[in-house]
């Protein structure tokens, strides 16, 4: 019974089992969470991470064979698809044949997710893909698949740092009751974690925040880039010195250097993120020993676009397209995220073998667009956030093809000249297509989740 009733409400709130920590998880059985599926995928992990070069490529191979098969022969869509591009699964001998069958982005998926899904039944779950246009799609994911899925996310947060047991401070989007401890936190001791109310986060309770925490000595915090920027700055406006965490985990939006380097300046501890969507194709994460993200090659085939559809070479950037595997609900063939990721170079210090991916650029909706049809990645922003002071928040949004906005929430020590120089900068790197404006604003507001970009684009692509 306990069961079914977990089951019903991640279904109806999948928000909720997004991460690990899901708001309803003393309602799901530890058989979901962590079944048998997620200890197998565990111990893969354990293994091949130290896999060679050649042994990531067999496997990968293996694992493109077996999706573009299933699709093939069981979805309708897909069969249509590859004939329609004269492929079948026997033109997949080698890596680069995947480069012979079709892409899909986002469109198309909307457009034809009732003939993407292959299974119907009461062992799916659904979750929304959400995103910042708002043109999220309901996916139905196995149970199985979830579990994998978390053993992927706990392995990458196993390899830099964070354990099972080890208390954890997490600052996303779960809202704390008004009635405890002042709506600012709460103890979630079945997942080992306090809870912090993004919603009660300003300059004036900053020092409530470090307090409970310096008392109740989580060793991680977890929290979106923004979130944890956003706590650091005001952390820092109020001469806050002590190390409070050993560790900062961050998730689910960009994390851009100007960020990475003052989390590690205000909490004293190293920032490690990985990279992911609800659609399953394609994970990145750091390790312990460098800021840059591992391909997970056994999660599924990602590939680096350039905009011709030619891989992009280490140090150029491209559309990250992925292709996920053991999804057979919904599996995706070379899906386009249209998030923008640049090419790393080599292997990594620590001993794996991944392909690497030097930085993300931007994000779904974190781009700026001109007139004369260029697209600026928020990194050209970054440069110019990078020392200063003067903002305690800030966002560019763009509404139109002829001006962006920089929203601003003033710190103690604004000034005017700051700003100016700021927004000259901005429309010099933007070439001066666009009117850059100014708006004050007390707070930046968030997404439903809490989320926030750092450009926020209204325009579709
Ligand atoms: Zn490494």
């Amino acid at each position: 019974m306990l069961y079914r009733v977990g089951r019903k409400v991640l279904s109806r709130n999948p928000h909720l089992m997004v991460g690990v920590f899901g708001g309803v998880a003393k309602l799901v059985p530890q058989g979901i969470r962590y079944g048998r599926e997620f200890r197998k995928t565990r111990r893969f992990l354990q293994k091949s991470q130290w896999w060679t070069a050649e042994q990531h490529a067999a496997y990968q191979l293996a694992k493109l064979k077996e999706t573009i098969e299933y699709a093939y022969y069981n979805i309708p869509f897909y069969r249509e698809s590859f004939d329609a591009h004269g492929v079948s699964p026997d033109d997949l001998k080698e890596l680069e044949d995947i480069r012979r069958f079709p892409t899909m982005d986002k469109e198309t998926l909307l457009e034809n997710y009732d003939r993407i899904h292959a299974l119907e039944g009461d062992n799916l779950m659904e979750f929304c893909t959400g995103g910042t246009t708002g043109s999220g799609v309901w996916l139905n994911f196995e149970e199985s698949f979830r579990q994998r899925e978390q053993a992927f996310i706990w392995h990458n947060w196993n390899r830099v740092g964070y354990k099972h047991g080890m208390l954890a401070a997490i600052l996303q989007h779960r809202e704390c009751p008004p009635d405890i401890n002042d709506g600012i936190w709460y103890m979630d001791r079945v997942s080992n974690a306090m809870i912090l109310s993004a919603q009660r986060l300003t300059h004036e309770s900053v020092e409530q925040y470090l307090k409970v925490v310096e008392s109740n000595g989580p060793k991680v915090l977890i929290a979106y880039p923004s979130l944890a920027h956003l706590f650091a700055t005001y952390a820092k406006e109020i001469g806050w010195k002590k190390k409070v965490f050993d560790l900062v985990l961050c998730g689910s939006e960009t994390l851009y250097d100007f960020q990475r380097r003052h989390l590690e300046e205000v909490f004293q501890a190293p920032v490690r993120i990985h990279y992911g969507h609800i659609e399953s194709c394609a994970l990145f994460g750091y390790c312990k020993e460098s800021n840059i993200y591992h391909v997970q090659t056994e999660y599924g085939f990602a590939e680096v676009l350039r905009e011709n559809g030619v891989p992009a070479e280490p140090g150029e950037s491209g559309q990250i397209f992925g292709t996920s595997f053991d999804n057979r609900s919904v599996p995706l063939i070379r899906f386009g995220t249209r998030d923008v990721a640049k090419v790393g170079h080599g292997t990594c210090v620590c001993g794996r073998n991944y392909p690497l991916i030097e930085k993300i650029e931007g994000r779904e909706g974190d781009f700026i667009q001109t007139r004369s049809g260029k697209v600026h990645s928020p990194i050209v922003i970054e440069f110019l956030i990078d020392g200063r002071v003067g903002f305690s928040d800030l966002q560019i949004v763009q509404n139109d093809l002829d001006e962006v906005v920089v929203r601003v929430v003033r710190a103690a020590n604004f000034t005017q000249e700051e700003l100016d120089l700021f927004c000259n900068g901005l429309a010099e790197r933007l070439e001066h297509e666009l009117v850059v404006s100014t708006e004050f604003v007390d707070e930046i507001p968030r997404t439903s989740r809490q989320k926030k970009s750092l450009v926020l684009s209204n325009l579709s692509r």
